[in-house]
């Protein structure tokens, strides 16, 4: 079966993919599957899966005191993987994060990839805990996504953690990471994330998704830095349907996007989150076309409380 990266090198017409969240815990899968039935007619080259850390909360208890506790609000990543390959036969991406995930646990998820069949991966650091203001790792996790890229290479030829060499896996692991057009919140500046986004790519990556934008220009500028810099795998632009007024002030704020003013203005002069959706699909439709326009052949979607204006933009565009 031929990898995602092949699947994208091979492309000769205009192509549709889309990532979704696991159901929050104790939620059916069946809200996986709509969003699913809603998109497959635009023939997904692949669905991402995201993957979530457990998170620290301090519950208010009855006596005034505060409890501290441990949630995974979104479990499940590995089994939905499983479950919509077996349900649809699309391939699955599920990403691996290094925060909140010990290097064991991680072998173990891979390990139930490799049985399951799934060898595509997008490899990630993961968002910190809402608790830290900046990434905070244990002892016993990976770092730096480059850290986890090393796992699976080492995985890949057969050398688990505690040192034994078993056989490599018969199909290896195959994996994309995650880029960013405005440059990662963290890093001092663009020049710098490039270079890191190079030792990824230098390490094995073959493909590079990015982080929504709502500007193309910062996305055309981050390829041409990228392919200077010697990066020159496929870099898949990712796109976001406004739908929400809220979104004008969250969206900058959690993925440290900007919003371009011709688009904010649009947003600011809608009455109500209806009005909000059509901008934000006649946008998204702008962004499409042109990135088509300009030699794009894949977009990548994210369908968090978007997915039926995913839907419409795939209509206008495919
Ligand atoms: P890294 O590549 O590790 O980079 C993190 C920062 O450190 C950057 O500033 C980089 O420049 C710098 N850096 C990298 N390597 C080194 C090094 N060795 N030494 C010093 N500095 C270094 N989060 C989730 O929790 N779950 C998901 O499913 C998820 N999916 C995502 C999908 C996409 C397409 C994108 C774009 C992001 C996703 N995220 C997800 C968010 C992502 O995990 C965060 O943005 C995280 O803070 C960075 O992840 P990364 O893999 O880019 O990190």
């Amino acid at each position: 079966m031929a990898t995602a990266a092949q699947l994208i090198r091979d492309l000769n017409k205009p192509a549709f993919s889309f990532e979704l969240l696991p159901p929050l815990k104790g939620n059916s899968i069946k809200r996986v599957f709509n969003t699913i039935d809603t998109l497959k007619e635009f023939n997904p080259i692949y669905i991402n899966i995201t993957s979530h850390r457990d998170e620290v909360v301090f519950k208010n208890t009855e006596k005034g005191l505060f409890e501290r506790k441990v949630i995974r609000k979104r479990p499940g990543t590995v089994a939905v993987a499983a479950s919509i390959q077996h349900q649809y036969g699309i391939k699955v991406i599920p990403h691996i994060i290094c925060s909140g995930f010990t290097r064991s646990e991680t072998e173990y998820a891979l390990m139930d990839l490799n049985f399951l069949g799934i060898h595509d991966l997008l490899l990630l650091r993961g968002d910190n805990s809402q608790k830290e203001r900046f990434n905070q790792t244990s002892e016993e996790s990976n770092s730096y996504a480059i850290d986890l890229i090393h796992q699976v290479n080492d995985l890949n030829q057969g050398k688990f953690l505690d040192s034994t060499i078993a056989e490599a896996f018969d199909t290896p692991f195959s994996f994309g990471v995650a880029g960013y057009p405005e440059k990662h919140e963290e890093a001092p500046n663009l020049d710098s994330d490039i270079y890191w986004l190079k030792k990824k790519v230098d390490a094995g990556a073959e493909y590079v998704i990015t982080q929504m934008f709502f500007d193309n220009q910062r996305y055309y500028d981050f390829v041409k830095k990228a392919r200077e810099a010697g990066i020159n795998v496929p870099i898949i632009p990712g796109l976001k349907p406004v739908t929400l007024l809220n979104q004008l002030t969250i969206l900058p704020k959690i993925f440290h996007v900007d919003i371009p003013e011709a688009f904010a203005r649009e947003i600011r002069g809608c009455k109500t989150d209806a009005d909000v959706v059509k901008v934000g699909i006649d946008w998204c439709t702008y962004q499409a076309k042109d990135l088509l326009a300009n030699g794009v052949n894949l977009i990548h979607f994210y369908t968090m409380m978007a997915t039926q204006s995913v839907k419409e933009v795939a209509q206008r565009i495919y």
